[in-house]
This record gives C-alpha cells, structure tokens and sequence, in this order.
C-alpha cells in the first residue's frame, strides 16, 4: 500500500471570464467541502487568479496556474513570474502542458527552467508529459517520456523535487474524448517510476505523485485510480464544471 495522497487537478485552460470563474470555484469549493485524504487544484486563467483566490481561501481547493516564466522580473512583455503567481494565492503550477508544447514553443528546456523557478518560490511543480499518436503508434512511446523526464529535470537531485507533481498526458487523449485503457495508462505511469528511481532512488520514486490525463471523466476515473501507479489526474474538459468535477474528486 503506498501512502501517497490522491490529486485531482483541474486544467481551465483558456476558458471562463472572472465572473463565470468564480462562480463555479464557489460551486466546487460546497461540493467538496465533505472531502477528506484527496488534494484537489483548479487551474484558472491568470486574470482569474485574484478572484478565485478570494473564493477557494481556507477551502479544500487550492489554486494553481497555467504557466510561468523563470525569470524573477524584468522586460518580458506578457510573462508572469512564479513569485507574481505566489502573490496572487497560487501553491500549484501547471509546467509543458501538451498545448503549450505544441503551440507556444515550450520545450524540455524550458520545462526545466521553470521547474527550477516554481520550486524556489514554493509553488508545487505538476510537470506534464506524454506521447502523441504517431509516436505510439511507432513504439516511441517509452523513449519519448524517457527524454521528457531525463531533459526535464536535469541537474536536480531528489531534494530539490519534494514537491514535484508528474501528470502522464498521452496527447492523443487530450479533448478527445479517447481517454487511455488502464492497462496503457499504469504501464506508461510504471515506466516514469522506474525512470524516477533510476535518476533519483526508490524513496522519492516511491513518494512522487503521478496523475493521468487525458479525457477523465466521473465514469472513468474509478477505474483509472485503482492501478498501483496512478495517484490522481490532471482533467480538462470535465472540471470546467463543479458538478462533474466534484464526482471526480469523489472518486471513491
Ligand atoms: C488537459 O487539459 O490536461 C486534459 C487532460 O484535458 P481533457 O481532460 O479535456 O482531455
């Protein structure tokens, strides 16, 4: 039995104005106000922020951000610092989504960069990584994740990630509605472990929370959460809603 307490995370992306945001962080924060022993994070836009801060304080949801940029402060037109993030209530932030990987020019190296920046302001890391289509469907699945964790985090050791959240996100199953089987999902999640404790040790492969992500909806994360290796999700599509949301986060 591992002692590893769930996350449910939800990614917003660029959905909901402020008013339409913090509505539903309300909704949530009543729907899951019963729940005990899972961790639950939204994601809202950074101009959301402020005000759902104000919504999910001293509740069981925590706020979390989209994305960073490593740099402290300075003339970067449009970047948001992690310390910013911090001011503005964040403890979560979301680091190489697919989406900012394919439309944005995120990289492994700048994955790293702001890992870096989100563990020096306190921010709990939730690096994403996965696979597309056509690299599964070349057997590239293994050497691609292989590259994302080795690229993404080099140059640390084990104390520096304490915080670190993986999410396992094949891109062919994000906005879908093609979530991976179970079987694909713990195989991909063993094989980050087994990465993990190969570069870091057993202990802190042992102790890192790996989420799934990747069209979870209330009808299939039960099942997604009964495999040894996953230790919550990171949803998109189905937490923009706090009812639908609220029965992920009550998966059991
Ligand atoms: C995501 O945005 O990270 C995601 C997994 O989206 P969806 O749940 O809609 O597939």
């Amino acid at each position: 039995m591992n002692t590893r307490t769930p996350l449910i995370a939800g990614n917003w992306k660029m959905y909901k104005t402020n008013s339409e945001a913090v509505q539903t962080a309300g909704r949530l924060v009543e729907l899951v106000a019963d729940t005990a022993d899972v961790d639950i994070m939204i994601a809202p836009v950074f101009t959301a922020l402020d005000p759902v801060s104000k919504v999910v304080g001293g509740s069981r949801v925590g706020l979390g951000a989209q994305n960073l940029y490593w740099e402290k402060e300075g003339a970067y037109t449009g970047e948001i610092s992690a310390d910013m993030l911090v001011s503005a209530g964040c403890r979560y932030v979301i680091i190489g989504h697919s989406e900012r990987r394919q439309y944005f020019g995120e990289t492994d190296d700048t994955v790293n960069k702001k890992i870096r920046a989100a563990l020096d302001a306190g921010l709990i890391p939730v690096l994403c990584i996965g696979e597309t289509e056509d690299e599964r469907e070349a057997g590239q699945t293994f050497s691609v994740l292989d590259k994302q964790v080795k690229s993404g985090l080099k140059e640390y050791v084990a104390d520096d990630l304490a915080a670190l959240v993986i999410a396992y996100e094949p891109v062919w199953a994000i906005g879908t509605g093609k979530s991976a089987t179970t079987d694909q999902a713990q195989e991909a999640h063993n094989y980050i472990r087994s990465l993990i404790k190969d570069s870091f040790g057993p202990a802190f492969a042992d102790a890192v929370r790996i989420l799934y992500g990747g069209s979870v909806k209330p009808a299939n994360i039960s099942q997604l959460m009964d495999m040894p290796d996953i230790d919550g999700a990171l949803v998109g599509g189905a937490s923009l809603d706090a009812d639908s949301f609220s029965r992920i986060v009550k998966f059991k």
